[in-house]
């Protein structure tokens, strides 16, 4: 069945669906995107990504094209006109269309803004999220401002292609000697019951999940450490787990194909999933 998806300003089915093709997001990954996961036909965490959003913007002095009211309601209308139970929103902004030159165009050029929707029914619970993630490190060859969610992911996505090779599901990348994240989540080890992962800065995403997560951490009195640790420290942790919109809290059980702990996912990543779920469940709009 075809989708209905939202572009500048109207919702058309995909088929419909177009951008130029002088886009700045096609001709130089000039946009910024947000996924928001949708659980029994409500958004997580929807305030968390509109708030990144606008950062991510303004961050490369562009306009925000929608007021937050005005982008919930087309959330919502996408997740009921497409019957979304389980899945996913996609939202994309970029600088719009403009004759090809390095330098931007005029600050009055339309930006493209689009949102569609995917179906996952059963997201929360995969099974992935039952029996871990394998992953293996890789060098962090992105650019140095990974605090902006551009479209920009073509490492992330050869980092996933290699990883698979290697008969893993993901990649943690490591950047000197230190892990900085995995190619769509933030990362995590837990050792003698404490949480480390690595503090806020421009080297990795400043992920909504792991904002929320690390908030549930502490009101229930886990300890949190928020610093880079090293890869021979994950493989030598009790626990490993990442965090991402679409994943929520997901053990990872293997680094390098070495076993983490006993090799299934931990109480820690176990108890801090649940949490996630319930309390975002609670709150989801
Ligand atoms: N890091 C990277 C590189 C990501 O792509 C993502 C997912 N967009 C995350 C972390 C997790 O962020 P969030 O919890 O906001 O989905």
């Amino acid at each position: 069945m075809s989708r209905t998806v939202y572009v500048n300003g109207e919702f058309v089915p995909e088929e419909a669906a177009t951008v130029s093709v002088f886009d700045r997001g096609f001709l130089f990954a000039d946009g910024v995107y947000e996924v928001t996961s949708v659980l029994g036909g409500r958004l997580v965490d929807f305030d968390g990504h509109a708030a990144r959003l606008e950062r991510s913007l303004s961050e490369l002095d562009m306009p925000v094209p929608l007021a937050r009211d005005a982008l919930l309601e087309i959330h919502r209308r996408l997740v009921a006109d497409n019957r979304i139970e389980d899945g996913l929103v996609y939202l994309q902004v970029t600088r719009g269309a403009a004759d090809r030159d390095f330098a931007y165009p005029d600050a009055d050029t339309p930006q493209t803004v689009v949102l569609f929707t995917q179906s996952k029914p059963g997201l929360a619970d995969s099974p992935q999220s039952r029996t871990g993630l394998s992953v293996v490190t890789l060098p962090d060859l992105r650019w140095d401002r990974r605090d902006i969610k551009t479209v920009q992911l073509l490492y992330p996505s050869m980092a996933k292609m290699e990883a698979r090779a290697r008969g893993a599901d993901d990649a943690w990348m490591v950047e000197d000697g230190a892990v900085t994240e995995g190619t769509s989540n933030n990362a995590y080890i837990v050792k003698n019951g404490t949480i480390v992962t690595r503090q806020l800065g421009s080297e990795i995403l400043h992920g909504i999940t792991r904002s929320a997560v690390l908030r549930f951490a502490r009101e229930a009195q886990m300890k949190v450490e928020e610093r880079a640790f090293t890869v021979e420290e994950a493989q030598a942790a009790d626990e490993a787990f990442v965090t991402s919109a679409s994943s929520f809290v997901t053990a990872v059980t293997r680094i390098d194909g070495r076993a983490v702990g006993d090799g299934a996912p931990g109480p820690v990543a176990r108890r801090l999933r649940e949490i996630y779920l319930d309390e975002s469940l609670k709150s989801a709009l």
